[in-house]
């Protein structure tokens, strides 16, 4: 029985990791539960899985009568009180955007395993995480369907490193549209994603594929792999969900679905695999793999990564940051599509080198990357 820390339940991957969890109530017990603001919903999974502690980052009127027994905890602190419980052994991190670093820290500094599916943590504080892992002796076990895929095909290795990570991309909304176009999208347009049904903020950076981006800088870390053995192949069918490729050419795959209960199960049963409730993937129906490079004139975004890794310090964390200010902008329709990339690659280039050698040093990078572009949005107009 593993019992199992959930941060940000009430989103996408929280939800999907608790109907896995009901699935399989002898193998998991959710010992707590944390939500930004959606407290009604918090009740509703508390009263279902009854957790020793539940948090909500934002403080609801009133806690209803029933759930009076659980121990609650209210604003941020409450993912650092839920990430380091005594009780636990797996803290699933699913909290959105840049809350992700210092809880996975919190976490690993318990000595708890760490379940992500944050990419901010990685992406913004690789070094110190994959240090504190080290340190706590835990492995970190990806849940973005990406990282999942590979870490599955790296478990069929004997001793050799991989010589290449292909990670797979469907393309998003955008794929077939021309540059010009796609720098114009509406919202509308960019929140239609394909095959994945996710939050607002990671489906536009799927259409953007900064989701990529972000994406690459997290294998990087995970795997420990240079940033030029690291390829994007966009797989419109998202099938594949990421290969490795050895010294003698041979290149392993994984297939499913596009259901994130697989990696969000995977990774909590680690190393046994569990029913989904996921279809089967049925080949013959799905009948042929595309396979194309992605466009750097369609998608410019997302060879920031390449840019960001390179210049090291706190670079990926500023990339992100931008990028998230950026979204902001868009979502709310104060800057076309086409401008998302061009104000992180600006916000990259004006605040210049910083380091991120402590997490607060990574808090000040992100600050400093957000003021920046809100400087570079405002001279825009926005
Ligand atoms: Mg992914």
């Amino acid at each position: 029985m593993r019992k199992i820390a959930l941060l940000g339940s009430t989103g996408s991957i929280g939800t999907q990791a608790l109907d896995v969890a009901a699935r399989h109530a002898d193998r998991f017990q959710i010992i707590a539960l944390t939500a930004h603001s959606s407290a009604e919903k918090l009740f509703a999974q508390a009263r279902q899985f009854h957790p020793k502690l539940c948090g909500l980052v934002v403080e609801p009127e009133s806690i209803p009568d029933d759930l009076r027994d659980v121990e609650w905890v209210f604003g941020p602190e409450c993912i650092r009180a839920a990430a380091t419980l005594a009780e636990a052994n797996d803290v699933l991190v699913s909290v959105v955007g840049f809350a992700g670093l210092p809880a996975v820290m919190a976490a690993l500094g318990a000595g708890k395993r760490v379940l992500l599916a944050n990419k901010e943590a990685l992406v913004a504080g690789g070094a110190l995480v994959t240090e504190a892992a080290r340190k706590a002796e835990q492995p970190l076990l990806p849940v973005d369907s990406e990282h999942s895929a590979v870490f599955q095909c790296l478990r069929a290795r004997d001793t050799n490193a991989p010589s290449r990570l292909i990670l797979t991309a469907s393309g998003g909304p955008f794929r077939t549209w021309n540059a010009k176009d796609i720098e114009n999208a509406t919202v509308a347009q960019a929140l239609k994603h394909p095959n994945w049904s996710m939050g607002r903020k990671i489906t536009i950076d799927s259409a953007s594929m900064m989701n990529k981006a972000l994406e690459i800088i997290e294998a990087r870390w995970l795997f420990d792999m240079p940033p030029e053995k690291i390829d994007v192949l966009i797989h419109p069918q998202s099938i594949v969900h990421s290969m490795v490729e050895f010294d003698d050419g041979g290149v392993l795959a994984q297939l499913g679905v596009p259901d994130m209960r697989l990696p969000i199960l995977y990774a909590m049963a680690f190393p046994d695999r569990l029913t989904t409730g996921a279809r089967p993937l049925d080949l013959a129906q799905a009948g042929s793999l595309t396979f194309e490079a992605p466009d750097r004139a369609k998608f410019p975004g997302m060879f920031l990564a390449y840019d960001a890794l390179r210049a090291g310090g706190a670079a990926c964390a500023m990339l992100n940051a931008a990028n998230e200010t950026a979204v902001e902008a868009f979502l709310a329709e104060r800057i076309p599509f086409g401008r998302i990339w061009q104000v992180s690659r600006d916000t990259l280039e004006a605040a210049g080198a910083q380091p991120a050698n402590t997490v607060e040093a990574v808090f000040e990078a992100d600050a400093l990357a957000r003021r920046t572009a809100r400087g570079i949005l405002a001279r825009m107009g926005a």
